[in-house]
This record gives structure tokens, C-alpha cells and sequence, in this order.
């Protein structure tokens, strides 16, 4: 149960250990090179509890023999623990929150300062009153740097007290249920160092990947100004920890700061982690110190990042917890780091630290704020473009095919195979044909080009994924001469229910119309941005990816002579065949198993599939109209030679939504996206259900495994894009704006073309857009048709129109 005082502060009452694997994952700390899952500091792995620390792109690959096949996964990995932090007193047993009488009990998270703390009072065995204060944060000014700060508080009783902190290398990657019988042991035995009176070192490789891994600690412990002596260092089992002695009067408290540091090897301008590590100490302040340069840095970031809605308190928590989290897994320290977006964020191990397409759901708003990160992203894609390359080349194309998911060196890192826990039987895992995650690179690539206006990114990096991409495109798209088109086989879209067909038939579905429609959007900003390029970089481009004129008139015919399936009146069908498969029995299944979002898994163990019914797991079709707009859309279906009318979108909504269980948190999202100007009391719905997916963990268990960036991210965009309808489009940024009734206000603030800091405000039935002083040029606004050019220091102030327009 959460309670909350304010949007800034997600609080927590009372200790519940069912609960606590949830908390973690909500409470984690992080600051984009590293996070931690919000684990008690005298926790271990149990059942209970789960401490997990992971630097952002730190993988290891392991083998397991499993339901008779070698499988082989890359894992994001779980690093030594950082926190350990426990005392006893007199001799007695050292504290545990789960063996005591807890008095009273308050965890916080503190978004706006970036701290989390827990304060509780307790009493044990012998009738001691003792009470304890913790704050923790994770550095956002040093990335290499965390703190722990503890204070015990003597309240009826005197006595010694000992206080033990250590660096636990004895850890591995046990957090999700389901990978249980793979193997998860990352890490080399630890070399354990005293390196002075209050320090300690740890050093580390993953086992296969040869990642060295540094960790340092300084503990100094003190009563009322004294401090303590120092302390016995103690080794055992892969954790080397000191033992600091005290002594408490009645009422006095013994203050704890614990300061640690972290490197890599894959971490730039060091010499060697451990060293680094021990280095960084001799530096680094105490707790408070540290945190004032923390709060500095995180104050900026939200200055950057806010968003503010004026409607319930509650929504206004969530979406704040979102920018929390966005910023724990992807911030400013992440820009250098070769990384992807983990799907999961830095939360916890559900899908291994795998990058997917969910930066699709993620970049778009980072790509509005910060787009030096966006930048970074795609510079992630762009390395891996070799790879994509022989990727594409093993299967039998050209150009470049990106993996569905990716890891370390961009390989196919979807497992082949996945265990059904309601079976317990391992299935084959077919996601990997998900080829539609090639749009959404190239979606994200041209949206920040038309964000940033930035040509020598495009010109030296993205336009040769983006050509690549099309290629492949073009290469897995054939001419059908029966129907005088091109279609693409073989493929899934993004409704995982659906990998294939229930009668005999190749390996996966025909004609998925979202892939194909992405595939022809992509082809026409291929063929776009080499227009846009210097001449003299196209013929560079032209010359080096032996890129001719019959391939390039090529593509143009593929982009107006693709086939996209329809039945019934103007219905777009998934995919070819989609209309034959029966209608699924939603009442009855609903009736049964009351929650249905993993459908997948619940006909698996009836030995059935989703493959024979008309039931999506989530947005496919719709996904068009997510991410396109309805102009985009009319003119890509006129190109192709489709019937286009005004109600295709709104008919193609109804007709999905009864079909779809939202078994994957972006679901919703999508949905309520589509619904936003058509049925504006169903979209704050589906909104409001989107935004409880992993404070609420409406997935019953998931979000523990880590958070869902995607879902997180991507409810935050609604609020900015959906509901402004931003769309930078040519030398324009269109506004389209459409509130939900519930919303009264809306502000953010965004980075376009060269200014910073342009404020987007909806209130009280106007729009204004603000643009800051600066040297830079006009922007021009798009807004009913017309555009108006907006000089630095003066805004844009419109009525909002009387009818939401479609988007
Ligand atoms: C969804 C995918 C998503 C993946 C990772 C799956 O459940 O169906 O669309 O990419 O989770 O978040």
C-alpha cells in the first residue's frame, strides 16, 4: 500500500515482506550509470528480500543444458552488494527488520532530493527500545559514487554496540523465479582488501565477458561527536566486512556513514576499477557533502524533465515517479556509456537487462529534453550496424536487420526458449521474428532528426541506418505477382500472442499490415534523407554502401506497392489470415481465471495457443496510429493506392480494443493513446491503468522482476505529446492539443532545433508557447493550418479549439 503527502514523496507505512521485492524495484536509487534495488541494507537474497546492483551495460554470457538443448543467455549482471550495513547490540543477534517488534515503520522515497530513506522504531528480546533512521542515494553528481547513512538510537537502554559494514561479492543473478534453473553465477571468486582503518576493497570479473568490476567502502561510525576505533575486518564466503565497536549512553544515538565507489573496466579515462575505485574514496566526502552535490545535479535534471499536470495528486506522484526512474536508468552519465534502454530498467533481472524496442515508448520524450541522450541511443544502434549486417546477410537479406533483443555486441539475444510457470513446460520462443523493431529505430532516428534539425548526425551516422534499414526492408519484401504487390512473410508483429498460424504453414504470419505500413514509412524517409544530406555525403553514402539507381527505384515502387490486408468495412487485419480465426470467448475465459492479460500462458497450460482466436496480447494495428499521425497516415494509404475515410481510425480502435487482453504494460498506453481525441472518458481510463502498471503492479508480480521503462516512459510522453500534440515535422513544430477533461493544466518544457528551454503551456482553454531569449532563429508554429514564426523572447497564445481535432 502506498500512501503519499505530496507528488514528490512515495511512502510506505508499515513493513510488509510480500510486499518488499515490489518496494525494492520502486525504490531503487540510481543515476543512470549504476542503480540499486531499494533492499533492506542488512538483507540477502532470501525470498524476501532481493539486493541487486547493476551498471548500466555490464553483460555476461552463460550456458545451461535445459529440457535437453545447450542454451546459451546474456545476462545483465548483478554486481557485489554495496549496502550491507547491519549492528547488534550487546552480543545479541544482529539486526534484521523480519526478527524484531517493529514499533513503527516509514520507508520514503524522496523524489524531488533523490533519497530514500527508513525510519522505524523496535523492540527486542530483552525489551530494548531502539530506533533507526537510514538515507541512502546514489550519486547523480559522481556517477561512481553512493552513500549510506544509519543512525541508531538508544531509547530505554545503554550498552555496547557493534556495527558491521561490508562489500558482499558472493552474489548472482537469482531474481527472477523463472531463470531459476539457468545458470546465474557471473562473477569470479572476489579478491577482499583492508585498505585502511575505515576502508575496504573488493575486486571482481565477470566470467566470461572479463569485465573487472572495483568496489571500495569507507565506514566511520561515531557517538554524540566521538568517534569509534577502528574496526576488525572480517572475510567470509566472498563478503569482507568490518566490525566497528561503540558504545551508546540511554538516549544517545551512534551515526553510521558508509561512502562507496564503483568502476568498471568498461568505464573511460581510469586506469584499473579497483584502483579507481580506492582512489575516488580518498576524494569523496561523507554523507552530506555528497549530497549536496547530488541535489544540485538531480534539481537540474528535473528543471529539464518535469512535467506538470494539474489534476489528481495521485497522477501527478505517478508520472513524477516515472521521470524518477527514466532518470535512475538513463541520465546525463549515460551519454558515454555505449548502452541501450533496458527494458526492465536498472531495476531488476525479468528479460535480462535486454535492450528492445521498448526505446520507442522511452526516446521520444527524452528526445524533446534531452536529445544529447537520444544521440547516445543511437549511437548504441549505430556501432552494432555490423552486426545487423551479418545478421541480416544470415538470413538470406541485405542491408542491415537489427536483433529484437540486444545486449553487448548487438547479436540476437532472445532466448530460444521460455518457460510457461502456469505449464511448467519450456516453449519454443518465436519473439525473435518481431523484425518491426528496424522501424522503430529508424522512427526514433528520424524523430530526433526532425526534433534537432541535427545534419551532421544524420549525415555521418544515422543516415546510413536508416539506408541500411530500408534495404532490409526492401530485400525481406517480395513481389507477389498474383496480387500484383509486395508482401513480407515470416514475420511477427508486435502482438507476441501471435507467432504463427494454427494450420500448416511456414514459420510465422504474412503481411502483419504494421509491419508492412512501417516498412513503406521507412523507405520514404530513406528516400527523403538523400535529399536531405550534402550532395557530397550522399555520393560518399552512394559509393560506399554500393547504393544504385535501380535500387533506389526499387524501394519507391515497394512504397507505393505494398500490400496491406483488410477485411470486413475498412478494417486492417494483423496480418494475412486473421480474419479466419475465431472469435475468442472472452466472458468465459474472464469468468474462470478472473485475470486474463497472460492468455498466452493460461491456453499453453489447456494445451491450446492465442494462435487460433482473434486475441491480441496487445496494440498491433493501433500501433499505426500511435506513432503516426492521421495526415501521415492518409498520405502513406493514398500512396499505396488504399481507400482512406475519415472513420478508419475510430473503427479500427473499437474493433481492437474488444480483442486485446493488455498483457504487456505498453498496451494500455497504446490504446489510450488512440482513444485520446475520439473518446476522451475511455482514454483517461486506460490512461489512469497505465499509470498503476508498476506502482500498483497490476501484472501481479512483475514489476519486482524491475520496472517497465516502456509503460513508465511512455505515460509520461502521452501527457507531453499526446496532449499537445507535438509533432516537429519539415522546419515546423506542429500543435495539435487535446486534454483529457480531468486535466485542467499542462506545462513542460522542451529543447527544439537550437533553444533550450521553450515552455508549452495549456490552461484555462489556451495554448502558449513560450520561446526563451536567445541568438537562435524563429521558431515556426504549426497550429490549425497555419503557421506563425515565433522570435526568441516572445510566445505563441492560442484558444484551444472548441472540438479535439484527430490527431
Ligand atoms: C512485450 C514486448 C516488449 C517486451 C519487453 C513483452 O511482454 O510484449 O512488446 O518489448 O515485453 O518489455
Amino acid at each position: 500500500m502506498t500512501a503519499h503527502r505530496d507528488p514528490w514523496h512515495l511512502v510506505y507505512d508499515q513493513y510488509m515482506p510480500a510486499e518488499e521485492a515490489l518496494r525494492e524495484a520502486l525504490c531503487t536509487t540510481g543515476n543512470g550509470y549504476f542503480a540499486s534495488r531499494g533492499a533492506a541494507p542488512e538483507s540477502r537474497a532470501d525470498g524476501v528480500h532481493y539486493p541487486g546492483t547493476y551498471v548500466n551495460g555490464v553483460f555476461n554470457r552463460l550456458t545451461t543444458r535445459i529440457a535437453g538443448e545447450t542454451v546459451e543467455n546474456e545476462s545483465l549482471v548483478n554486481l557485489p552488494n554495496w549496502l550491507p550495513l547491519t549492528f547488534r547490540i550487546d552480543g545479541g543477534a544482529w539486526f534484521s527488520v523480519d526478527d524484531v517488534e517493529l514499533l513503527s515503520y516509514q520507508q520514503e522515497l524522496d523524489l524531488r532530493s533523490g533519497v530514500l530513506s527508513r525510519r522505524l522504531r523496535y523492540r527486542d528480546q530483552a525489551g530494548r527500545r531502539t530506533g533507526l533512521t537510514e538515507r541512502r542515494l546514489a550519486s547523480m553528481h559522481d556517477p561512481h559514487l553512493a552513500a549510506l547513512e544509519v543512525i541508531v538510537t538508544a531509547e530505554n537502554w545503554s550498552g555496547p554496540v557493534v556495527v558491521r559494514s561490508g562489500l558482499d561479492g558472493a552474489v548472482a543473478n537469482t531474481g527472477v523465479p523463472r531463470y531459476r534453473e539457468l545458470a546465474s553465477r557471473h562473477l569470479d571468486a572476489p579478491e577482499l582488501e583492508e585498505i585502511d582503518a575505515a576502508t575496504i576493497g573488493l575486486r571482481t570479473a565477470t566470467s566470461q565477458s572479463r569485465i573487472l568490476i572495483g568496489l571500495a567502502a569507507r565506514t566511520r561510525a561515531r557517538v554524540t561527536g566521538r568517534p569509534s576505533p577502528a574496526g576488525l575486518v572480517v572475510r567470509e564466503g566472498g563478503q569482507i566486512s568490518q566490525e566497528i565497536p561503540a558504545r551508546l549512553a540511554l538516549g544517545e544515538s551512534l551515526v553510521v556513514e558508509k561512502t562507496v565507489s564503483l568502476y568498471t573496466s568498461r568505464d573511460p579515462a581510469i586506469s584499473e576499477p579497483g584502483m579507481e575505485a580506492r582512489r575516488a574514496l580518498v576524494r569523496a566526502g561523507g554523507f552530506g557533502a555528497l549530497l549536496a552535490d547530488h541535489a544540485v545535479r538531480l534539481g537540474g535534471l528535473w528543471e529539464r524533465l518535469q512535467l506538470s499536470l494539474s489534476g489528481d495528486e495521485r497522477t501527478s506522484l505517478i508520472l513524477n515517479l516515472h521521470i524518477f526512474h527514466l532518470l535512475q536508468t538513463i541520465s546525463g552519465h549515460t551519454a558515454d556509456m555505449d548502452v541501450g534502454i533496458p527494458a526492465r530498467g536498472l531495476h531488476g533481472e525479468a528479460y535480462r537487462g535486454h535492450v528492445f524496442w521498448d526505446e520507442l515508448f522511452v526516446v521520444p520524450y527524452l528526445t524533446l529534453t534531452m536529445p544529447e541522450l537520444t544521440r547516445s541511443l543511437l549511437r548504441y544502434r549505430y556501432r552494432r550496424l555490423p552486426e545487423a549486417r551479418r545478421a541480416a546477410r544470415d538470413a538470406g537479406y541485405q542491408g542491415a536487420m537489427f536483433p529484437w533483443q540486444s545486449g553487448s555486441d548487438g547479436r540476437e539475444e532472445s532466448p530460444t526458449l521460455h518457460l510457461n510457470p502456469l505449464s511448467g513446460r519450456w516453449r519454443r520462443d518465436q519473439s525473435n521474428r518481431q523484425r518491426h523493431i528496424n522501424s522503430a529505430i529508424a522512427y526514433n532516428l528520424w524523430n530526433y532528426y526532425q526534433c534537432t534539425g541535427d545534419v551532421e548526425f544524420m549525415s555521418l551516422y544515422g543516415a546510413e541506418v536508416l539506408l541500411e534499414i530500408a534495404r532490409f526492408w526492401a530485400s525481406i519484401a517480395r513481389h507477389d505477382p498474383v496480387r500484383g504487390r509486395y508482401v513480407i512473410e515470416g514475420v511477427m508483429g508486435p502482438d507476441e500472442y501471435h507467432d504463427g498460424y494454427p494450420w500448416p504453414s511456414e514459420p510465422g504470419l504474412a503481411n502483419n499490415a504494421y509491419t508492412n505500413v512501417m516498412a513503406v514509412w521507412v523507405l520514404c524517409r530513406a528516400l527523403e534523407v538523400l535529399a536531405e544530406i550534402p550532395g557530397q555525403r550522399r555520393k560518399a553514402l552512394e559509393r560506399e554502401l554500393v547504393l544504385s539507381q535501380p535500387e533506389i527505384s526499387r524501394w519507391e515502387d515497394i512504397s507505393r506497392r505494398m500490400y496491406v490486408p483488410f477485411h470486413g468495412d475498412g478494417i486492417i487485419s494483423q496480418f494475412d489470415g486473421y480474419p479466419q480465426l475465431p472469435e475468442f470467448d472472452w466472458d468465459s475465459y474472464r469468468a474462470r481465471y478472473g485475470n486474463i492479460q497472460r492468455l498466452d500462458r493460461i491456453l499453453e497450460a489447456e494445451s491450446d495457443t492465442p494462435n487460433r482466436y482473434r486475441a491480441g496480447k496487445q496494440a498491433d494495428v493501433l500501433m499505426l496510429f500511435y506513432l503516426l499521425s492521421a495526415d501521415e497516415i492518409r498520405s502513406l494509404f493514398t500512396r499505396l493506392g488504399y481507400p482512406w475515410d475519415r472513420d478508419l481510425i475510430p473503427r479500427n480502435v473499437d474493433y481492437y480494443t474488444k480483442r486485446t487482453s493488455h498483457g504487456s504494460t505498453l498496451s494500455r498506453l497504446v490504446h489510450s493513446w488512440v482513444a485520446a481525441r475520439a473518446n476522451r472518458p475511455g482514454s483517461w481510463e486506460l490512461f489512469s491503468q497505465a499509470l498503476e502498471s508498476d506502482i500498483a503492479d497490476i501484472q501481479g508480480g512483475t514489476t519486482a522482476e524491475g520496472i517497465h521503462l516502456g509503460a513508465m516512459a511512455g505515460t509520461i510522453d502521452l501527457a507531453a505529446r499526446g496532449y499537445t500534440g507535438i509533432e516537429p515535422r519539415g522546419n515546423v513544430l506542429w500543435l495539435n492539443p487535446c486534454l483529457p477533461h480531468q486535466v485542467r493544466a499542462l506545462a513542460f518544457t522542451v529543447r527544439y532545433r537550437r533553444h533550450w528551454g521553450i515552455t508549452i503551456r495549456i490552461a484555462d482553454g489556451r495554448i502558449q508557447v513560450a520561446v526563451p531569449l536567445s541568438d537562435a532563429p524563429p521558431v515556426t508554429i504549426g497550429y490549425q493550418g497555419k503557421l506563425s514564426s515565433v522570435r526568441p523572447g516572445e510566445s505563441f497564445d492560442a484558444p484551444l479549439p472548441e472540438q479535439p481535432l484527430p490527431r
